[in-house]
Parts: C-alpha cells; structure tokens; sequence
C-alpha cells in the first residue's frame, strides 16, 4: 500500500495567478526515494508544505500511512502530528542551540535517557558522534546539513521531506552530500520526497522522478523513463539536452534529415513529427562532401559537444569524446543511432 498519496491537490495563493499547486496526485510506496523536479517557480516547495500540513489545500486529500492527513475543507492534521520530517533548504538549525539539543528538539514526548539515545543513534548515522557539544557554526555546510538530516530523522518520521537540500553546498561537496544522504535513507528504510531543480541530482538518488510545471506533474516514472521517454517537449528538453528535427513517417519509418528511424511509437504514415535527438544520439565523420557543418565546439572537460548545422539550418548537437578535437567550419556527415526514438506532433 502506498504510505503518502495525493490526490488532485491544488493550492492557490492568489485569486488572480494561477495556481501554485495544480490537481496534483501521486503515490509513493513505503522506502522509496521521489524526487520532484522542474524549474524554480513550478510548485516544489508548496508540494512539500501541502504534505508536511504547513498549508492546506483548496482541493483534493492528502493520505500517509493510510490516514487523511488533508481534506480540502474538512480535515487539517497539524504538521506536528503527521509523521513527517522536514529538512529545509537554509537548514534552519537553532544557532543558539548545540548540536545535541538540535537534534533532540523534536524528541521532548520522550524521557531523558531515551532522547540522548536516540540523539547519539542519529549522530552516529550521520557520522557526526564527536560533534553533540559543539554549535552550528563551528560546522561546516556538508556537516551542517547532516545535522539537519540527523533532526529530522530523530523523531522516526513516516516521510522525510527535503527541500532543494543540496543547494547551497559547493559543486564538488555536493556531489558527496548526495551519496551520503542517500546512504542515510536507504541505511533507515526512509521514505522520502525530496525537491530540486537539478535533473542529475534527481537521476542519481531517486527511485522515481516527478516533473513538474507550473504545478501540474506532467510525467512520473524511473529516471531511465523520464530520460528516454519523455512525454512532453518540455520534459525532453529539460531533463537533458535535445534536438528536435521534423520527421515524417512513412511504411519505412520516420525520415529525418540525418536518418530514418524506427516507428516505435505506432504513428500513422503521412504524419508529421518533431523527433528527438539526444547529443547522445549523434556521431559525425570529418567528410569534404559532408552536408553538416561544425558550426561550435563546446568543451565540457570529459566531453567535447559539438553544434552541427544541417542544410536546412536546423541544428542538432553531438556528444564526442574529449580526445575528439574538431574545428569549427569543418564539413562532416552526421550519423544518429537513436536508440529511444520519441516524437512528438509538429507544431
Ligand atoms: P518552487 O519551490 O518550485 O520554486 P514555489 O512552490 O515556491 O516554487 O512557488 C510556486 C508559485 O507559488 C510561485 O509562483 C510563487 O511565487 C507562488 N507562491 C509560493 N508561496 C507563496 C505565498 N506564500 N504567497 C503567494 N505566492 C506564493
Ligand atoms: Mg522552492
């Protein structure tokens, strides 16, 4: 059974912008990891205030474990009773506090003796145990927000939200905070929403990723599926760099200016399409004769991406090894191995 569902919640803010939260559902089952991504603006941080009961809904029910938690207009459990731990974006630790008293703040229903337990059982996971006397600000980030975690997970919440947790840590810190938090949730069975806007980050941990826009969740699945099977333009374009170039399908399948390519979708012959092409997708050979063009070369470190223009000025973009060094102006000739081929209707 699902621990948290929701079912088309909306929120609305103002009478006079759309709204923030728009007929949402979705269902996530116990000790997994849903990431829910898309652009600042889109909803993320109302979505978990909705579950964590910091605003109600004008619409729809929220469930976890099983209880109605929210209802639009009828029922309205206050956060401290819905189970659900929150780890926020800025941390929000008490400065004045120790690190100890931090993590025990959520903890006063229990006796003495098992709140420090409980304070050096959640330390320990989070592998700051010699840490319990000292005060935020002698922690770094990375360390400040394990102390974060450590809070949230103490009281043994049902569901852990966390929202955008990795954005203020530095690029090379973060990539380490993720594996170190993910390890934390799956060490505890935890199951967690987290909010983000960065599509790697939610590749990486989480079991399923929901994207959002403009408060509506337009595609729900594995990271695998919301990558390769995108079911909207803007999901494709967001979730990863692509290319879209006309195609019509024909007996033969669907002709596109650098390839024809398979009609996995079932399309009707005589149907126009936009296809979309992952640099991924693409490789070229240097040839005098060739039609494409390099018209830029983006160098990425582990990766050359190059900007192809193809005779009827679209571009498509190829992923090439670092070692593959072209000059722009070169003339090649393009080859897609498309492996997921996704259309979408012209436009
Ligand atoms: P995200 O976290 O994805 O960046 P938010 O959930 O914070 O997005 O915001 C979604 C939309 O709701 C935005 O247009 C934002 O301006 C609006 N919004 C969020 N909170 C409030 C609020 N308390 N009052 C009015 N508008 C709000
Ligand atoms: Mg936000």
């Amino acid at each position: 059974m699902a621990l948290l569902t929701l079912t088309r919640v909306s929120k609305r803010f103002r009478t006079d912008a759309p709204p923030a939260v728009d007929r949402l559902s979705l269902a996530l089952e116990p000790g997994r990891i849903l990431a829910l991504l898309g652009p600042s603006g889109c909803g993320k941080t109302t979505t978990l205030r909705l579950i964590a009961g910091f605003e109600a809904p004008e619409e729809g029910r929220i469930t976890i474990g099983g209880r109605v938690v929210a209802e639009a207009g009828s029922i309205d459990v206050p956060p401290e009773e819905r189970g659900v731990g929150v780890v926020f974006q800025d941390y929000a630790l008490f400065p004045h506090l120790t690190i100890e008293a931090n993590v025990a703040f959520g903890l006063d229903r229990r006796s003495r003796d098992e709140r420090r337990a409980r304070v050096a059982d959640v330390l320990a996971l989070v592998e700051l145990s010699g840490f319990a006397r000292r005060y935020p600000h002698e922690l770094s980030g990375g360390q400040q927000q394990r102390v974060a975690v450590a809070r949230a997970l103490a009281p043994s919440p049902a569901v852990l939200l966390l929202d955008e947790p990795f954005s203020n840590l530095d690029a090379d810190l973060r990539s380490q905070m993720r594996d170190e938090v993910e390890r934390v949730l799956r060490a505890t069975g935890t199951t967690a929403v987290f909010v983000t806007h960065d599509q790697e980050e939610a590749f990486t941990i989480a079991d399923e990723v929901g994207v959002l826009s403009h408060g509506r969740l337009e595609q729900i699945g594995s990271p695998e599926t919301i990558y390769h099977r995108p079911a909207t333009p803007f999901i494709a374009a967001f979730v990863g760099a692509a290319d879209f170039l006309p195609g019509l399908v024909t007996t033969e399948g669907i002709v596109t200016e650098i390839g024809v390519f398979g009609n996995v979708e079932g399309r009707e012959p005589g149907e126009k399409v936009r296809v979309m092409i992952r640099p991924d997708d693409v490789t070229f050979v240097p040839d005098p004769a060739g039609e494409a063009v390099v018209v830029r070369r983006y160098f990425r470190g582990s990766e050359n991406l190059y900007c192809l223009a193809l005779p009827s000025g679209h571009r498509v973009h190829s992923s090439q090894p670092s070692s593959a060094a072209f000059a722009t102006g070169l003339r090649v000739r393009p080859d897609a191995h498309v492996l997921h081929v996704v259309t979408f209707p012209a436009e």
